[in-house]
């Protein structure tokens, strides 16, 4: 008889929670126990922390995400995404969630994080909609997505809150053009972390930056009917604002475990081990937790606690222990430079504080000496000392005589902790959990690059500080034998290879799945993160040769359709150039009616979207509507938008419906390194917005049509530049085959046309494409033909899925309908 695995069930899939089970399946591999974890979040598991470079436009979201969905499977870990547990049954021993399941532990571990802090104002909740209308919290991915949305639309924005979360709000929203203010209700900035010096210099230098700031105002109303209009502050004066973001601190989230009868004082109440006080098999771990008496809002003491529960988790370690943490913090401003840790001043009489102040240069910095320990650091616009002070405030290693040099290099042989001197297991990436020792090992594996060696450790990922050190580290491992970065050519991370050398490979190896790529070129090291790319690079070259793994495709590619935060999917037919006819309405109405479609919704491209349908439904949906896929999934050519052009339009000089319509017919379907959104406009006027559009096709006098390439409105916007004016629709279809072709077989993966036309230069492109100075065309023209004589609409898939489990649900749904249902009539 086969013995049962314990279970253990994590709720909460933030940053403490995905570190612990990682170091647990680091240490005992994915079988020792059956893993389930719940995150109220509808994604996978992601770096919080640069959820302030996200809101900059310093990094896309996809450059936050820590842990994938494909990650969670490979470890056969159940990820309930998007589902928030809301009991625990400590006698049962089970959780119970939101959608009405019951999952029994053996073993529990509590990572539910903080919530933001609200102060009382009044007005700040909507009677029926939570928050007013412009008013947010700065969180989660979600919150940062409303914010950025809200921001890029309106024109004034006030930050409640002057810490460290303030003030990266009001830095990052300054990015959308809205003017910002800051509002504080202590005397200075970061009143937590400095002294009233430090805070006043580092107030003149937000000002610098265009931001007002306001001291002393607490917030006490917020006015606007509808929407936001301003607000009051407690001493009577009022400012205006479109929208408000409230940044003023956090509370650990305690409400599971206070409704489950646990232990909860400021955070839920755990000894040394993790373990929630009097009970044997509950734990808890990060911000939500209150250990001798202290809790943490910063992510270096949740690795030491990840690593200790780890330990206990699984046994290997048992003696392991939590101590507590020492925290230091450093803002993600540009332009503002500030790290500051432990105390802010002497607290003792033989307390030894050294400081330095130059305020007309925004320049500010202290240090805090007890029994020749560091115990606090301050600094202010000036920050190289960082790394130095850091370490030795972490270790406690010892101090330069002349206490001046931990604010300044005065020459002579650097006081610094040189790479060599540190220990193994010293944390030089406290954002990430990473230590020196991990570092040298990942040296020792093969690594010679410093920015291979951030990749692989995330070490420097997270705010940065340690950037300077993880470089010495890597020289000082590498025996100075660091080489420049030859991955930012690789077409894939697992692959050493760029796009050519790559394609090369692939063709005289003759390489037809994505396992045989990784066996032949990557000494059969398969590594999550290049499958789609490779995927998708296969296809492009193979068509019909390419040998099809499923496991290898991400969800959307699977079952061909776009997966929605609830897990549900839309259901998108393809509506060639926008048109449709009634009889297509009338049947795309009855499956909506039939299967009781949440959300019948326009897209932007000129298609019906159907919204919130289950997996398993997937295939009756497509046989109901029997019609082929719009493609508004996946990395491949999506749609034509056209306008009503010479048809209809009093304008029009050429008929861009018809032109649209064939463009959609021949290319439909095609893979492509990024997705390709395309448009044909029947005049200058651009109805159809051609010139912001990866090819985009405009009719001009004389019967003529402009082709433009390299379009983009979407997070990043770009008006196309000029290829080619021709002189009949033939000639644009040519030339649209060859651009989308060299495109297919030259951009890096994800390059999105915006980015690889301008790396190319339209004028070689036109060179290339148009001339045919170096005699490609004739190759280009061929290989598509081949590609698009291949197509065959993937919702065929419904009449014989492409493996048994690719219409069986998997992911946890909410019930349905998860997406708001608006009433006729109603758009409140
Ligand atoms: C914008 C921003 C910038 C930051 N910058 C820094 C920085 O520079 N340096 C630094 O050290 N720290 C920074 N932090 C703080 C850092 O992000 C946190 O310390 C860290 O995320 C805490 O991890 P955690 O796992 O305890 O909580 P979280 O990461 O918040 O994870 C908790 C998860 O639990 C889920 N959850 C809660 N209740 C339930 C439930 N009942 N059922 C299911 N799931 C549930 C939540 O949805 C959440 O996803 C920043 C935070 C923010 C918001
Ligand atoms: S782009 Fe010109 S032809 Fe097309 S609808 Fe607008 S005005 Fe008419």
């Amino acid at each position: 008889m086969t013995q049962r695995r314990p279970r253990l069930v994590v709720v909460g899939n933030g940053m403490a929670g995905a570190r612990t089970v990682e170091e647990i399946i680091d240490r005992v591999g994915p079988d020792r126990y059956e893993i389930t974890m719940f995150g109220a979040e509808p994604y996978g598991n992601y770096n919080r922390i640069l959820l302030s470079n996200v809101l900059s436009g310093v990094e896309a979201e996809d450059g936050i995400f820590l842990n994938s969905l494909p990650w969670y499977e490979e470890n056969g870990i159940t990820l309930r995404a998007g589902v928030e547990v809301t009991r625990i049954d400590r006698f049962a021993r089970a959780v119970h969630a939101v959608d009405g399941t019951t999952t029994p532990y053996d073993k529990l571990v509590i990572a539910t994080g903080s919530v933001p802090f609200v102060p009382p104002i009044d007005g700040a909740h909507h009677p029926r909609r939570g928050f007013h209308q412009g008013v947010f919290t700065f969180r989660t991915l979600d919150d940062t997505r409303a914010m950025i949305r809200y921001a890029r639309d309106h024109q004034r924005a006030v930050v409640i809150g002057g810490g460290l979360l303030g003030l990266e709000a009001a830095r990052g929203l300054q990015q959308y053009g809205v003017s910002v203010a800051l509002l504080h209700a202590a005397g200075h900035l970061m009143n937590a972390q400095l002294d009233a010096t430090g805070g006043d210099i580092l107030r003149r230098s937000v000002e610098r930056l265009g931001i007002d700031v306001v001291t002393q105002a607490r917030t006490e109303r917020i006015l606007g009917r509808d929407a936001v209009e301003g607000g009051r502050l407690a001493d009577g004066r009022t400012f205006a604002a479109d929208m408000v973001v409230i940044a003023a601190g956090i509370r650990p989230n305690t409400t599971l475990a206070q409704v489950s009868g646990l232990p909860v004082e400021r955070g839920i109440v755990v000894d040394d081990h993790l373990r929630v006080l009097d009970e044997p098999d509950i734990y808890a771990v990060g911000e939500c937790v209150q250990h001798r008496g202290q809790t943490y809002g910063l992510v270096a003491p949740l690795w030491d606690q990840a690593k200790v529960l780890a330990g206990q988790l699984t046994g290997t370690d048992p003696t392991a222990a939590y101590h507590g943490s020492r925290t230091a913090t450093k803002l993600k401003v540009a332009g503002v430079d500030v790290a500051a840790m432990g105390v802010t001043a002497p607290e003792r009489d033989d307390d030894e504080f050294v400081v330095f102040a130059e305020p007309r240069r925004g320049v500010y910095k202290s240090v805090v000496v007890r029994d020749d320990r560091l115990i606090g650091a301050t600094l202010v616009g000036d920050v190289s000392k960082v790394g130095f002070l850091m370490q030795a405030f972490d270790r406690g290693s010892p101090l330069p005589e002349e206490r001046v040099r931990l604010l300044f290099d005065l020459g002579g042989p650097p006081a610094e902790v040189s790479a060599a001197e540190l220990d193994d297991d010293t944390q030089v990436c406290n954002c990430n959990g990473v230590s020196k020792g991990a570092l040298v090992a990942t040296v020792a594996g093969g690594v010679r690059t410093v920015s291979g060696v951030m990749d692989a450790t995330r070490a420097g990922k997270g705010c940065g500080s340690c950037k300077s050190l993880v470089g010495q580290i890597v020289e000082w491992a590498a025996g100075g034998e660091v080489a420049e970065d030859p991955a930012a050519n690789w077409y894939v991370p697992g692959v050493p290879m760029d796009k050519p050398t790559l394609m090369a490979e692939i063709r005289a190896c003759g390489l037809r799945s994505v396992s045989a790529v990784f066996a032949a070129l990557a000494d059969g090291r398969e590594d999550a993160k290049s499958k789609m790319g490779l995927v998708s690079l296969l296809r492009m070259m193979w068509g019909e040769e390419y040998v099809d793994e499923r496991g290898a495709r991400f969800i959307n590619d699977r079952v061909h359709a776009n997966i929605q935060r609830d897990g549900t999917f839309s259901v998108v037919p393809q509506m060639k150039g926008g048109c449709t006819t009634p009889a297509q309405l009338r049947r795309i109405a009855d499956v909506a009616e039939k299967h009781q479609v949440p959300l019948v919704k326009l897209t932007g491209g000129q298609r019906i979207d159907l919204l919130g349908i289950r997996k398993e439904d997937l295939p009756k949906v497509w046989a109901d509507l029997d019609m082929p896929s719009g493609y508004a999934y996946g990395k491949s050519f999506r749609t034509v938008k056209t306008c009503v052009g010479s048809d209809f339009c009093r304008f029009g000089l050429g008929d861009s419906t018809a032109l649209g319509i064939a463009i959609e017919e021949r290319f439909q379907g095609l893979e492509a390194p990024g997705k390709l959104k395309l448009a044909v406009t029947g005049c200058p006027r651009n109805c159809a917005e051609a010139y912001v559009k990866d090819l985009g096709v405009v009719a001009i006098e004389g019967g003529r049509w402009e082709i433009y390439v390299g379009g983009a409105a979407g997070a990043h916007v770009r008006k196309g530049d000029l290829l080619a004016t021709v002189d009949t629709p033939d000639e644009v279809m040519a030339v649209t085959g060859r651009f989308l072709q060299y495109y297919r077989e030259n951009a890096n993966w994800l390059e999105r046309t915006y980015a690889f036309v301008p790396r190319v230069g339209v004028d070689r492109l036109r060179e290339l494409i148009v001339d045919d100075v170096d005699g490609l065309g004739a190759g280009l023209d061929e290989r598509m033909a081949t590609a698009v004589a291949g197509y065959r609409d993937p919702w065929r898939e419904r009449d014989a899925p492409a493996t048994p489990g690719q219409f069986r649900t998997a992911l946890p749904l909410v019930p349905l309908p998860a997406v708001p249902v608006r009433a006729e009539g109603s758009w409140s």
